[in-house]
């Protein structure tokens, strides 16, 4: 009767979300109960009392939205005036300590063994991308195609992925996953004139993005060249995947690359998820096309008998993505409000979950989000459809640093969770710590609630 429902709701799309999850917490008195997202003592109790001061700390700063939009600068002015190693100390003490788990695989055991402890695991990014504004650049690339160079930082780029997926075998063995951006690996502006080429051309999927511009004029050699370079750098990091029976996550990017990653994703899921899940794909939910595209996907693994899987999230680039659409005069690729967004996030969950019932070990979904209610959300459809925590359908995600309060309670009664985790040295962090900073305001003042939790867990380690 209310899988009926849930059906209704997908092909009506007139019921919001939140009319949907009341419906859920009226029917189902299961599993989703027994967590509790407001539990200090789990949330944080595999932190030190310092480490609760300066969570509590830097949720406070964050809180500050002038502060958190001007931390580039704040960094930059602050490196000059202090000197590289006090500044670093500070960044250790606070921001860089607290949402980064540290610049090698020494220092990132003993963090991995405390949270294996309370049943919560890494992802491990070492965190490299580069974009078509030269300002977002963490890396200095010159011009655009085969300058020796670029090929220098992409090639040592791969060797540092390459290293990233070594550490994470060797932290977690055969259950060690890893997050990478394919801007990483090829120029900005080669990505993008691929991805115009997609959009426009749409080719069959039978062909191959690389047999596709080999036969057509649409690249020329140079063009061509760096292409085939990006597939194989991919590729070798996910035969090293492979090789060590991981998974990887290819990250989504802004609208202007993610035609591109996104079939290319897809021909690499054809090509190594054949007998298990090695790639996962990312569905920027706040973007208008994101369930058609979904729904193609689920079909084309089911034809062509391959695992597929499924890393939800609402997408990190939109006051860009925004600006971006208004200032070219184009379609804005964003639904127009947050709860637009929230019911496609939701209804990629039921209908991906519905498809890993019907097709178990095929399909697998991340809810990778720090949203309170899409996570109870997921919780309920899940005792709804009578998939069980330990199915093996569903895992969680979310950032390190950020929303313990949800990851810790899930890992603890038995669901499977992760902190995604950026490393790295500091210099190389910085951006990007800003760069979430800045495009997560709203997570940020949302972090009150992380700061209260952090000062009552403090409150009562003193106490006791
Ligand atoms: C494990 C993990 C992996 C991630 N990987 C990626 C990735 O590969 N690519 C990527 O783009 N992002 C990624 N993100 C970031 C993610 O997309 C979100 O930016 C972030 O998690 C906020 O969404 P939320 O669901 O956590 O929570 P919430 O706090 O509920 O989301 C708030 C955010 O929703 C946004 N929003 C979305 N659509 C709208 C809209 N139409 N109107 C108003 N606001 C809107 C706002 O910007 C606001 O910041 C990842 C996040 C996690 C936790």
């Amino acid at each position: 009767m209310l899988l009926k429902m849930i059906r209704q709701y997908k092909l009506q799309n007139v019921q919001t979300t939140q009319c949907f999850v009341r419906l859920l917490a009226s029917n189902s008195k299961n599993n989703h109960e027994k967590v509790k997202f407001d539990s200090s003592a789990t949330a944080y109790g595999h932190k030190s009392k310092s480490e609760l001061f300066r969570g509590w700390f830097v949720f406070k700063l964050c809180s500050y939205s002038s502060l958190v939009n001007n931390l580039s600068q704040l960094f930059n002015i602050s490196r000059t005036i202090l000197g590289q190693r006090l500044f670093e100390y500070i960044m250790r003490s606070t921001i860089y300590g607290h949402f980064v788990a540290g610049t090698n695989k020494t220092e990132l055991k003993p963090i991995t063994e405390r949270l294996r402890k309370h049943g919560v695991k890494l992802i491990l990014d070492y965190c490299m991308e580069s974009d078509i504004s030269s300002n977002n650049n963490q890396q200095k690339i010159n011009s655009s195609i085969l300058n020796p160079s670029n090929e220098n930082i992409y090639n040592e780029n791969l060797l540092k992925a390459i290293k990233n997926v070594q550490t994470a075998a060797e932290l977690y063995g055969s259950s060690a996953m890893i997050a990478m951006k394919i801007t990483a690996f090829v120029p900005p502006d080669i990505l993008q004139k691929l991805n115009q080429i997609l959009e426009e051309q749409q080719p069959s999927t039978k062909l191959s993005i690389l047999e596709f511009i080999s036969n057509t004029s649409t690249m020329n050699k140079d063009e061509l060249t760096e292409v085939k370079h990006l597939i194989q750098r991919i590729n070798r990091i996910i035969q090293e995947v492979k090789k060590h029976n991981g998974r990887i996550f290819i990250d989504a990017e802004q609208s202007y690359f993610q035609t591109a990653i996104h079939r290319l994703v897809l021909e690499l899921q054809e090509q190594y998820n054949r007998d298990n899940l090695i790639v996962y794909n990312t569905y920027q939910c706040y973007r208008k096309t994101t369930l058609n595209l979904l729904q193609q996907d689920l079909i084309r693994s089911k034809t062509n008998n391959f695992h597929i899987g499924f890393k939800l999230v609402r997408g990190a680039y939109m006051d860009q993505e925004r600006k971006r659409a208004a200032e070219m005069k184009i379609i804005d690729p964003i639904h127009p409000n947050f709860l637009a967004t929230t019911e496609s996030y939701h209804r990629a969950f039921v209908e991906t979950l519905e498809n890993a019932k019907n097709n178990p070990n095929k399909v697998h979904i991340f809810v990778a989000s720090h949203n309170e209610n899409t996570v109870q959300f997921a919780l309920k459809t899940m005792d709804l459809m009578n998939i069980k925590r330990d199915d093996g359908l569903v895992s969680f995600a979310t950032l390190f640093g950020m929303c313990d309060y949800l990851t810790f309670p899930l890992a603890a009664v038995g669901y499977d969770a992760y902190k995604l985790t950026p490393y790295g040295p500091i210099h190389r962090l910085l951006p990007y710590l800003t760069r979430r900073a800045q495009e997560n305001r709203a997570i940020f003042a949302k972090a009150e609630k992380d700061r209260q939790l952090h000062y009552k867990a403090l409150k009562e380690r003193i106490l006791h």
